[in-house]
């Protein structure tokens, strides 16, 4: 656990952010998150002691995206499992025994579904109907998680290890007071590899490490679609593998990379020695870069539609709300946005009028699914998720305020 190195009164009610100070090391996702928008990194992992006790900003899940971990989750599992058992193909008897010992593949699904529903039960943003829904659609897709998982294993090749590497568990990546131990790893299939440039303080976790001889083959397990990113973050990999003087104190090249998507295998260029000499530099020019956000205790925001369309935390980003979000003149029928205002007067039943904070003057009508919504008039907020509705009898402009959307009072500007 790291220092808080300073604190951001975001506005936002009970959302008093303590940020983060640098970590021991670095990962490739942490430094491209802080490349994208330091403020949104730091907001990400700062700590809300009025909020809640966990660690971070409480997520906003979506299926999708934890339809992908449960993927990648059972693929650990079962990949752990089989290059333990020393298996030389996911379709041997020994597979289907390691298999049947889980078991079955099913059952290990089902089981990763659990764990990624489990901590939606305290995440203070996850309230009781959206988690209902995303556990009905999660649960709903676990045949196809099963065959997705099916799909990347009857594509994986795997080496038995040698004896004296199997004797030796793979424990890398065990933190001991922040330093991840690692061992030399020999001929052989190796999940869940921890790989680390002490120099760089920089770090990667291999979904799968094969050494067979001379030859050392790095595969990455992607549940999403292909992205350019996924190559850098491979080249990262052979990188770590070179600079690791314990996990690879031959210095053993590597031979392939390969990115494994749902559909197709993508082989990605080894780097060579110049390449790594120039992937050296810029990394630890990133690192600098993101060393000198976090310690600065106010890191830059970077607003653009791009970064903030999506961002989790904008509602606690000043300048999102005073750069990115549109006038309502611009927004189409149909589309979603966000907007801050002051709830006025109810209109209806399930409808209240939103006033600019300043003048009072009525601006958006907003309607509800709910006739008890989150508010009370009087109150400043910051509405996240809004539908744009077209009312051709209304002078406003209308909004649906559904089940998706959310709603953070503003307690200060
Ligand atoms: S809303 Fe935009 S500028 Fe603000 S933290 Fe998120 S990405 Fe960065």
């Amino acid at each position: 656990m790291t220092q808080a190195v300073g604190t951001i009164d975001t506005g936002v009610a009970s959302s008093r952010a303590l940020l983060p100070s640098p970590p021991n090391y670095w990962s490739y996702s942490s430094l491209k998150e802080v490349e994208t928008c330091p403020r949104r990194y730091a907001l990400v992992r700062a700590t809300y002691p009025d909020l809640w006790d966990s660690h971070g900003y409480p997520s906003l899940p979506s299926t999708p995206a934890l339809f992908g971990d449960v993927v990648h989750g059972a693929l650990e599992v079962v990949v752990k499992a089989l290059a333990e058992a020393g298996v030389e193909s996911a379709h041997s008897i020994e597979a289907t025994r390691v298999l049947r010992e889980l078991g079955g593949l099913t059952s290990v699904v089902e089981e990763m579904v659990t764990r990624q529903l489990a901590p939606l039960e305290s995440n203070p943003r996850v309230g009781l109907d959206r988690r209902r829904r995303i556990a009905r659609e999660l649960r709903a897709q676990t045949p196809d998680a099963r065959v997705q998982v099916q799909t990347y294993l009857s594509r994986t090749v795997f080496v038995p290890r040698s004896s004296a590497s199997s004797s030796m568990r793979d424990g890398s990546g065990v933190a001991r007071r922040g330093q991840p131990t690692r061992r030399a790893l020999g001929k052989g299939s190796h999940p869940e590899v921890v790989l680390v440039a002490d120099e760089l303080r920089l770090l990667g976790r291999v979904d799968l490490l094969t050494i067979a001889g001379a030859s050392v083959d790095i595969v990455d397990y992607k549940t999403g679609v292909e992205a350019p990113g996924h190559h850098e973050q491979l080249r990262l990999y052979a990188l770590l593998w070179d600079a690791d003087d314990q996990s690879n104190p031959a210095r053993l090249a590597t031979a392939s990379l390969t990115a494994a998507y749902r559909d197709r295998d993508v082989d990605i260029p080894v780097p060579s020695s110049e390449d790594l000499d120039a992937l050296r530099v810029s990394l630890t020019a990133q690192i600098e870069h993101a060393d000198v956000e976090l310690k600065s205790g106010a890191p830059t925001p970077l607003p653009s539609p791009a970064n903030c369309e999506r961002c989790t935390v904008r509602q606690l980003c000043g300048a999102y709300w005073d750069e990115v979000t549109r006038e309502l003149t611009t927004i189409g029928e149909r589309e979603w946005f966000d907007y801050e205002g002051k709830i006025g007067k109810q209109n209806g039943q399930r409808s209240w009028w939103v006033v600019d904070p300043e003048t009072g003057i009525q601006r958006l009508l907003l309607r509800t699914t709910s006739p008890t919504p989150p508010f009370s008039p009087g109150d400043h907020v910051r509405l996240l998720g809004l539908r744009h509705e077209l009312d051709p009898e209304a002078n406003t402009p209308v909004a649906l305020l559904t089940a998706a959307s959310e709603v953070f009072q503003v307690v200060s500007s």
